[in-house]
C-alpha cells in the first residue's frame, strides 16, 4: 500500500517542531485537553488581520484611511485583556498602526488573494494554508509574479532572516506558484507596529529546502502516530520539549513538564506603556 499523504498546515508542522507534546495535545488526543484562557495578543492579531481583509473587501473608491475605525470596531476581538482600560489603549494603538499602514497602500490594488487558501502536494505531504495576502506584482524584468505578504502585530521588529527562515511563508510561496501559475519567490513580513517590511527572495533551491524540511517533519509525525497506533507510549512518541515557549502554550496547565515553567498572563504580550 502506498503511504498516505500527510495533510498539514504551517501551524500543524510548527506545533510539532516547537514541541511534539504540544502537537499531540492539539492534533492527536481526543477529546482535546482543556486549553488555558484566550490570549490578548491573539485577539489583537485577529482583529487587525480581519480589518485588513475587510479593507480589500471594500470597493476601491471607498478605500480611504477614514474607514479604518469602522473596520476595526466591527472586527474587534475583546478576549484576553486585563481590563477595559488596557483594551482601550491597545485598540487605539492598533488603530494608529492600521491608519498608517493603509495610507501606504494603493487603493486601486487588487491582490491575487486576501486570506486566500493555497494548497500543494508533494510525494509526502498535502499542504494547505491561508496566506494573509498574495500580491500581483511585476519583477525587476517586468514579468508578472506573486508575492506572499504576512501581517505581523507582535512586539519585535522582524528582519530579512525572519522572512528567509519562515517555513510557513516558503510553503505559501511554493503553493501559490502552482495555484496562480506564475513565479512566487518573494516573501514579506509586514510589521504593523513599526511600519517595516522584512523581505526575502527565495530561489527554487531554497524553497525546495523548506519543502524538504517540512517533509522530514511530516515523516517524523507519521512515525510517532504509527508508534502510538501500534500500542506505544504516547508520552514517548510525542516527548515534551519544555522551554521558554511553555509560558505561552495553551496546554501548560495540563502538561506536567510545562506546568513547572513560569506562566504568562493572557495580556502580557500586549502590556506596555503607550
Ligand atoms: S507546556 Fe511546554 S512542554 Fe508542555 S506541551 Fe506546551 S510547549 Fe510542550
Amino acid at each position: 500500500m502506498p503511504e498516505r499523504l500527510f495533510v498539514c498546515t504551517p501551524s500543524k508542522l510548527g506545533a510539532y517542531t516547537d514541541c511534539p507534546r504540544r502537537y499531540r495535545y492539539s492534533y492527536v488526543d481526543r477529546p482535546t485537553p482543556q486549553k488555558g484562557p484566550p490570549w490578548a495578543h491573539n485577539s489583537l492579531g485577529a482583529s487587525v488581520h480581519t480589518a485588513l481583509k475587510n479593507w480589500y473587501a471594500t470597493a476601491p473608491d471607498r478605500r480611504d484611511p477614514s474607514i479604518v475605525p469602522a473596520l476595526l470596531r466591527a472586527t474587534w476581538v475583546s478576549e484576553g485583556y486585563r481590563d477595559s482600560d488596557q483594551q482601550r489603549a491597545v485598540y487605539h494603538r492598533a488603530l494608529g498602526w492600521l491608519e498608517t499602514y493603509v495610507t501606504g497602500l494603493d487603493p486601486a490594488d487588487e491582490p491575487l488573494g486576501v486570506e486566500r487558501v493555497v494548497a500543494a502536494k508533494t510525494s509526502v505531504l498535502a499542504f494547505n494554508g491561508r496566506a494573509d495576502r498574495i500580491d500581483a506584482r511585476v519583477d525587476d524584468d517586468g514579468r508578472p509574479e506573486a508575492v506572499i505578504v504576512d501581517y505581523k502585530t507582535g512586539r519585535s521588529e522582524l528582519d530579512a532572516d525572519d522572512a528567509r527562515g519562515s517555513q510557513a511563508l516558503a510553503l505559501y510561496a511554493y503553493a501559490a506558484a502552482r495555484v496562480f501559475r506564475r513565479p512566487c519567490v518573494r516573501v514579506e513580513l509586514h510589521h504593523l507596529p513599526t511600519g517595516t517590511v522584512a523581505a526575502h527572495e527565495h530561489t527554487p533551491e531554497s524553497l525546495d529546502r523548506h519543502v524538504g524540511r517540512a517533509e522530514e517533519t511530516a515523516r517524523d509525525i507519521l512515525a510517532a502516530e504509527k508508534a502510538v497506533t501500534a500500542g506505544g507510549d504516547p508520552d514517548e512518541a510525542f516527548p515534551a520539549q519544555p522551554g521558554t515557549l511553555c509560558g505561552w502554550c495553551d496546554f501548560r496547565r495540563v502538561c506536567p513538564a510545562g506546568s513547572a515553567m513560569p506562566a504568562k498572563e493572557p495580556w502580557t504580550a500586549v502590556d506596555r506603556p503607550d
